[in-house]
């Protein structure tokens, strides 16, 4: 037997599959909620002004490539925490470090969970980004489901949620979405977070939060509630943010891990175990994004820029939502949900027909990315969906 003979064969990522399929289709009038991108109203998903003219600005004042450590650009996990948290400083309690995209602070955390607790659990509700439990499973944790958002009725289950937490134990993580849910749009409101945030810190339970589209939902104040709630409820927590969506820069890979704990002393050895857990992935992020970030936070004229360019982002998905909701039926309870997706109660039939006889592309799971509409679309597409169900 050859060496590798013993691997199984995977299943390919199905929203891959999906690209090539619509690539591949003549059809003109052809519509893509598939992949995870924000689009503007001509279908592109383009580089953001400020992040253009950063990256200029970077460019014309970048004199070395040489290395830099683990954690990556200091100033840009500072810029993240600040983002995410308001006027903070990473020292005392808070620590954090660059990361490869939101995906590489996932998978940092999960493993600064596994070094800390081997094999804690972790509390998900679902449906949720598809690639969480296999993030948590490599880092060798536990995981225990709850039911997050109910697709027929489209609600956000937030009885069950709390059930959950009222049955995990203390030492046990709680992986949320900080906002933007990702595939239902289902947010928890500002009461919800407030009890969400006394029940963890009265059980003693961790949060991990998931902040991946902060600014695409509400704004980037609001968006950031929620987190900052929990992150004042409780002494212990983890955030895993990406500006990938957020600033436009997916390839670029673009993340941080903000870390609070209890005491200074539990934050340096937290840092250490986190720089050795970094070094031991990828030695060092990549630097670019990063670099091009602080480059235009550090700039009150581009910060504004993107500020803008953002709220025009935000402002399309919410005028395709309420676009979307006019049509009522499964489509009425999308204007209450926020940032890119919302999951619709379709099966796999009905997913297949739209594909087929309306050139409309969508996840199996009914899962629509709101970017791939313009308002004018939603209307064709509420029509396609009518003659579908
Ligand atoms: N968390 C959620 C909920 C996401 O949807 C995504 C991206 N699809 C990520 C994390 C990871 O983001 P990144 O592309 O920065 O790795």
């Amino acid at each position: 037997m050859s060496f590798f003979a013993p691997l199984n064969p995977q299943p390919a990522d199905a929203l891959l599959a999906l690209i090539g399929l619509f690539r591949n289709d003549p059809r003109s009038h052809k519509i893509d909620l598939g992949v995870g991108v924000f689009r503007d109203d001509a279908g592109k998903t383009p580089v953001m002004r400020a992040v253009k003219a950063a990256e200029h600005k970077l460019w014309e004042s970048q004199d070395s490539k040489s290395y830099l450590g683990p954690e990556g650009n200091v100033a840009f996990a500072r810029h993240m925490a600040r983002l995410a948290l308001g006027e903070v400083e990473l020292s005392g309690r808070l620590s954090g470090v660059q990361t490869p995209g939101g995906t590489g602070a996932l998978r940092l955390a999960a493993e600064l969970v596994a070094a800390t607790r081997p094999g804690a659990t972790v509390w998900v509700g679902t449906p949720t980004w598809p690639n969480h439990p296999p993030i948590l499973a490599a880092a060798g944790l536990k995981m225990q489901t709850y039911r997050h958002f109910d697709p027929a009725s489209q609600t956000l289950t937030f009885d069950a949620v709390m059930d959950a937490l009222n049955k995990a134990q203390a030492g046990d993580v709680a992986l949320l979405h900080g906002c933007c849910h990702n595939p239902t749009g289902a947010d928890f409101s500002l009461d919800q977070w407030k009890a969400i945030a006394a029940t963890l810190s009265e059980r003693g339970i961790v949060p991990f939060l998931d902040l991946a589209y902060q600014g695409l939902g509400l704004g980037m104040e609001q968006d950031a509630a929620g987190v900052r709630l929990v992150m004042g409820a409780c002494p212990e927590a983890l955030i895993a943010y990406s500006c990938d969506k957020n600033f436009g820069v997916y390839r670029d890979r673009v993340g941080a891990l903000i870390v609070q704990t209890a005491s200074a002393a539990d934050s340096d050895r937290v840092s250490s175990n986190v720089l050795a857990l970094a070094r031991a992935n990828w030695s060092m992020p990549p630097d670019h994004g990063g670099a091009v970030i602080a480059t235009l936070l550090d700039d009150p004229a581009l910060a504004a820029d993107w500020k803008a360019e953002l709220d025009t982002m935000r402002d399309r998905l919410l005028g395709i939502r309420d676009a979307l909701a006019s049509h009522g039926g499964v489509l009425a309870r999308v204007a209450e949900q926020r940032g890119m997706f919302s999951l619709l109660p379709l099966s796999p039939d009905v997913v297949k027909h739209l594909r087929e006889d309306h050139a409309v592309y969508m996840a199996g799971s009914g899962r629509i990315n709101i970017a791939g509409l313009s308002v004018e679309t939603a209307g064709i597409f509420a029509k396609a969906l009518a003659a579908s169900l």
